[in-house]
């Protein structure tokens, strides 16, 4: 019936045969459409009233003499950043899910990328004033979606930044490792406590919520970078020792490369 979806499992059944049980799962992937297209759909709808209030919010003069419609504005001003960041989030996220771009037919230039992102990096870290160092092999390319790799590397280098505190020390690795390539941001900030390193990756799942707000994030940058990481193949990695620092990192298999040095 080409209007069911089935699920299937295949079982050894005894010495010569195999049992085959499938699960109409008919209903379930239609409530799932159902959800991504309405998130899709609000986050659409909530952009153009908020670019309006954000551009109306930015012509109103300064209130230098009033000390209590200066902090009104300040707040408006951030509290419209966030819902931003967060709708922004939601459609990459929702982008994503919905993608069916082939992973194979683009050549991703990671070193170009991340070259950008260590400029946008060194801006955010003008009040953190970490040490900031990129090793990145210049001649490592892979294939698969630009946009999507970029909000991914963004997302991490993003929160080891916003993670540490002051005067941390942060490194950033894209590098041939073995038969893989391997991407990894290691911070010698807070750390996590292992209960929430397997919920880092869920929807709105923060560790701390009050501090992370202040940060502005969505909290759904590791979802992002999750949904990404499935769709290249690969998986993210989350190494955290409370006190000492966390490593995030995600490898991709060696068919995934595109170009790399001679050596
Ligand atoms: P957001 O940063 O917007 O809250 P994320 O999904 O990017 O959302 O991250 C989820 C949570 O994981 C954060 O709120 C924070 O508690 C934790 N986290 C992420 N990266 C780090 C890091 N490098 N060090 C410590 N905690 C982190």
């Amino acid at each position: 019936n080409p209007n069911k979806t089935f699920e299937y499992r295949i079982m050894p059944y005894g010495e010569e045969h195999l049992l085959v049980v499938a699960r109409d799962v008919t209903r379930v992937s239609q409530l799932e459409e159902m959800r991504k297209d309405f998130v899709a759909n609000v986050s659409h709808e909530l952009r153009t009233p908020l670019t309006v209030i954000n551009g109306y919010l930015e012509m109103l003069p300064a209130a230098d003499d009033n000390p209590f419609m200066q902090k009104a504005m300040t707040e408006m001003t951030s509290q419209t950043q966030r819902m931003q960041n967060l709708i922004e989030d939601l459609l990459i996220l929702s982008r994503i899910e919905a993608s069916s771009e082939r992973i194979y037919e683009n050549v991703v230039n990671m070193p170009a990328i991340l070259a950008q992102i260590e400029r946008e990096a060194l801006s955010l870290n003008k009040d953190k004033h970490h040490k900031i160092e990129f090793h990145v092999d210049p001649s490592l390319k892979v294939y698969g979606v630009e946009t999507e790799l970029r909000s991914a590397c963004s997302n991490l280098v993003f929160n080891a930044i916003h993670y540490t505190p002051p005067g941390g020390h942060i490194q950033v690795h894209w590098k041939q490792d073995a038969h893989k390539v391997k991407f990894a941001v290691q911070d010698n900030g807070d750390g996590i406590a292992p209960p929430h390193i397997n919920r880092l990756t869920e929807r709105f799942y923060r560790v701390d919520k009050a501090r992370s707000r202040k940060t502005g994030g969505s909290g759904l940058g590791l979802s992002i970078v999750k949904h990404v990481l499935n769709h290249h193949n690969s998986q993210l990695e989350i190494h955290s020792v409370v006190g000492e620092g966390s490593v995030f990192s995600f490898t991709l298999t060696n068919d995934m490369v595109a170009e790399r040095s001679a050596s």
